[in-house]
Parts: structure tokens; C-alpha cells; sequence
């Protein structure tokens, strides 16, 4: 079958998890892939570039922190050096903490601030020049179903979350004109590490809610980043898709 996505895609913390499912599902379509993480995580992240080079795709690393400026421009300067320009921006990579408001703290308010949306705008201000000299783009950042409802305990990540919505908003209105779009996903629960941490009962409990009755696989989320992704899509931006299992109906 033809491959429709004759692009080159940056997808930050992909070296696992949703991430790496993005990249899996846009190098299906002929994506060209350039996979981003922490030097932390690079033994993974270098499995997931033989993973898609093993598709017959082409796939590089570009270790790097997201909340980093410096690192985050050098990244970009190197994908396109690789690549010649990045049409698709997918602002994935983020941390979790939980915690109640009244008992939290500083540097875990600080941590998630930064990953979940200091990362998204760092990278977003990065690609933007490139993708309007180009007059193409696609932006598609991954925010949560904790932006759309009060879940206890997640006020870190819930207001990293929201901002993240408001940062897609004001992309999206700033470059419309330009042929770029941007994008959210308010996803629910997946079925990654992030979540796989947490204790069984506690998950049971959670699944429990979830209409559908189970975990979301991250590729039924990774296919929803591939439709905004398309060209096809000029015409979304500044969207919100839920992608829940019916939790927030
Ligand atoms: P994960 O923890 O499995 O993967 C996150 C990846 O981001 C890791 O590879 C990590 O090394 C990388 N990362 C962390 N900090 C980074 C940094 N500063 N710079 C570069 N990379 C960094 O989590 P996941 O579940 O795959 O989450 C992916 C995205 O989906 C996150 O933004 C998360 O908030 C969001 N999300 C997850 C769920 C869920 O239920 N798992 C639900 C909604 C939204």
C-alpha cells in the first residue's frame, strides 16, 4: 500500500512508552523519525531507532532535555542538518507527580512545570521559524484528561496540562496563516510506564471508571496523533481530541 506521510517527524521523550508508539505508527506511513530523550533513558531510546530502522524507515537519536534551551536549539539545528526541516513537532515527552495542593511543594510543582511545559514551548519556539519559512507544519502537543476535569491529586500535571492547552490555542492562532497547525490530545489512562506504576489495586479501582473497562493501548492514541499529523488535516488546529474510554462524557 502507498505510504502517505512523506515527512519528517521530531518526537520528544519517544525513546518509550506513547512516545514510542508515535514514532512506530508515523514511520508505518514513511515518516522519516527523529527520536528524542534524556541521555538518561538513551538505552531504550537507541533500541526504538533499530526498532524503526528494522521498518526500512529512517531513524535517528537526538538525545537531548527538553527543558534545556540550549540543548533543545542544538536539537532542532541537528534534525534539520539530518533531515533538511521538520514538518511534524510532537511535544510528548512528560513527567508525573502526584500530590494533594495543601501538601505539595516547590520542587516537584517546579519538575513538572518544567518537563510538561517549559519542554512544549522550548521546542514549539525552536521548530516554528523552520516550519514557517517552509509554510508547513504540524504541531501536535500531548496534554491529558486531568486539563479537562478536577482529579484529586494531580495538581501538578492537571495545571501543566491546561497551560499546555492554552500554549496549542495561541500556536495554532499565531501561525494559521503559515500552513501550520497545532494541535492537543487529552488522553486518559494508557497503558505505560507512567501508569504501570502505580499499585494493582489502585489501577483495578481506576479501571473500574473507565466505560470502555480498560486501559487505553498507546497506539489507539498514537493513531490519533497520525490524523492530526496528515496533510489532510490543514484544516484542524487548535483542537482538543479526548481520547478516554468514555471517562469524561
Ligand atoms: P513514559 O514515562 O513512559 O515516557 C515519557 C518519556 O519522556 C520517557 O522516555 C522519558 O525519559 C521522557 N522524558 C522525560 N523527561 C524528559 C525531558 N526533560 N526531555 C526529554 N525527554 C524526557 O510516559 P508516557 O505514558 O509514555 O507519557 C507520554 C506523554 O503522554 C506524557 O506527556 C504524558 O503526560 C502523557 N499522558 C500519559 C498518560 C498515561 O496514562 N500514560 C495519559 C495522558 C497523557
Amino acid at each position: 500500500m502507498k505510504k502517505t506521510l512523506d515527512r519528517v517527524a521530531l518526537i520528544t521523550g519517544s525513546g518509550q512508552g506513547l512516545g514510542q508508539a508515535i514514532a512506530r505508527t508515523l514511520a508505518r506511513e514513511g515518516a522519516k523519525i527523529a527520536i528524542n530523550d534524556l541521555t538518561l533513558n538513551e538505552q531504550k531510546t537507541l533500541e526504538t531507532a533499530t526498532t524503526l530502522r528494522a521498518m526500512g524507515v529512517e531513524a535517528e537519536v537526538f538525545l537531548a532535555d527538553v527543558t534545556q534551551e540550549s540543548e533543545v536549539n542544538s536539537m532542532v539545528d541537528k534534525v534539520i542538518e539530518r533531515y533538511g526541516r521538520i514538518d511534524i513537532l510532537v511535544n510528548n515527552a512528560g513527567i508525573n507527580r502526584d500530590g494533594f495542593i495543601h501538601k505539595g511543594n516547590l520542587q516537584n510543582w517546579g519538575a513538572v512545570l518544567n518537563v510538561n511545559l517549559t519542554g512544549p514551548f522550548l521546542c514549539t519556539k525552536a521548530v516554528l521559524p523552520s516550519m514557517r519559512n517552509n509554510n508547513y507544519g504540524r504541531i501536535v502537543n500531548i496534554s491529558s484528561l486531568t486539563a479537562r476535569m478536577g482529579i484529586l491529586g494531580t495538581g501538578y500535571y492537571a495545571t501543566t496540562k491546561s497551560g499546555l492547552i492554552g500554549l496549542t490555542r495561541v500556536t495554532a492562532a499565531e501561525n494559521a496563516t503559515k500552513g501550520i497547525t497545532c494541535n492537543a490530545l487529552a488522553p486518559g489512562y494508557i497503558k505505560t510506564d507512567m501508569m504501570m506504576k502505580y499499585p494493582e489495586e489502585q489501577l483495578q479501582a481506576l479501571i473500574a471508571k473507565i466505560p470502555v473497562g480498560r486501559l487505553a493501548e498507546p497506539e489507539e492514541v498514537a493513531e490519533a496523533v497520525l490524523f492530526m499529523a496528515e496533510d489532510f488535516s490543514a484544516y484542524i488546529t487548535g483542537a482538543v481530541l479526548d481520547i478516554n474510554g468514555g471517562f469524561l462524557i
